[in-house]
């Protein structure tokens, strides 16, 4: 912040009379906020700026006035191509988001995981293709986007980069290039990784296979300004809730990586009790040295695609094959049983 006398004349909003809460968790308080360019120059907490020397004014009274609210969960990368204005966010106060959360992110978009997105780009109206963030950025930032944007490597765009969406092991090779692409996201500036164990084709993957690549990341960590964190849309929010969080743990112990379990729930009626499970094994784990977070929304509702509740084999292969095999009433009778 620069001098308040020096910047007097050049204030061009003044926001007025408002409850300030600084976002550093301290107390509010009372103080008229003072906006030159885009840059906060005036916190005048005795109200000695006068209205008539700022260009603009607001009227704050019974307000509370915040910095930028950051959504750690967001899934925009893909619109904010298509409506860089992101009004959806901006107008709730969100002026920060991180996105390529549950597995899918932006880039990379090598063989099948870009063939997969070819739709989605389409029916955005979305001419651009790419491969990297690094070329994803390029074109993000010729947007002009109005949220500041911050993402994580998705596992399921480095899976089907290297594998496809088949469902199995990847060979010593294929892991080698999966941490190698990791790598290369994290030099591009993704935060870290995030796993979606519910879609294909993370569904696909095992608890090894996510330990060595989150090893790939710890390794990393010295080089990047932020600590890299593994994120996770866990194997199960509902029935095997316990057990999801267990392997989250396992994979934090092993790989030594920050993990965060992304819109933790007690999915389904019968698995409401299960929360106090849940948190205390969080906290207990915590208490133990393992660095692990989790964020839960603010409501009681979910969405996700409605092929998550249908078996995983019915979805190998990608969205053309499932809805061949979900026309045929042999796999439609298994798909009942199962
Ligand atoms: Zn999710």
């Amino acid at each position: 912040m620069r001098k308040q006398e020096s910047v007097r004349s050049e204030i061009d909003l003044l926001i007025k009379n408002g409850i300030v809460y600084d976002g550093t968790g301290k107390e509010p308080f009372e103080a008229d906020i003072g906006v030159a360019g885009d840059k906060i120059a005036l916190i005048d907490k005795n109200s000695k700026f006068k209205i008539q020397n700022s260009k603009k004014f607001i009227d704050a009274k019974g307000l509370a006035v915040v910095p930028g609210f950051i959504d750690t969960h967001a899934h925009s990368e893909f619109i904010l191509l298509a409506d860089p204005r992101a009004e959806g966010k901006i107008s709730q106060g969100i002026t920060t988001e991180i996105n390529g959360n549950c597995g899918l992110s932006a880039a990379p978009l090598y063989g099948e995981a870009l063939e997969h997105r070819e739709k989605d780009l389409a029916e955005l109206g979305i001419k651009e293709r790419w491969s990297t963030f690094e070329e994803y950025f390029r074109i993000l930032e010729g947007r002009e986007i109005a949220l500041n944007f911050v993402t994580l490597a998705g596992h399921g765009n480095i899976r089907a980069s290297v594998i496809g969406y088949k469902d199995k092991k990847p060979t010593a090779s294929e892991l080698k290039k999966m941490q190698a692409l990791l790598q290369k996201t994290i030099d591009a500036g993704a935060i870290g990784l995030s796993t979606g164990l519910i879609y294909p084709p993370g569904i696909y993957s095992d608890t090894e296979e996510l330990i060595e690549l989150c090893k790939a990341l710890s390794q990393k960590s010295g080089t990047s300004i932020f600590k890299l964190i593994y994120t996770s849309h866990m194997r199960s929010e509902g029935k095997n809730l316990i057990e999801s969080i267990n392997e989250i743990i396992r994979i934090a112990k092993e790989a030594n990586i920050k993990v965060h379990i992304s819109h933790i729930k007690t999915s389904g009626k019968e698995n409401w009790d299960k929360i106090d499970e849940a948190t205390s094994l969080i906290n207990s784990a915590r208490k133990r040295g393992v660095k692990i977070t989790c964020d839960r929304y603010s409501y009681t509702a979910s969405s996700t695609d409605l092929d998550t509740i249908l078996p995983s084999w019915t979805y190998e292969g990608g969205a053309e094959e499932e809805l061949r095999r979900l026309k045929s009433s042999e796999v439609l009778e298994k798909i009942k049983k199962d």
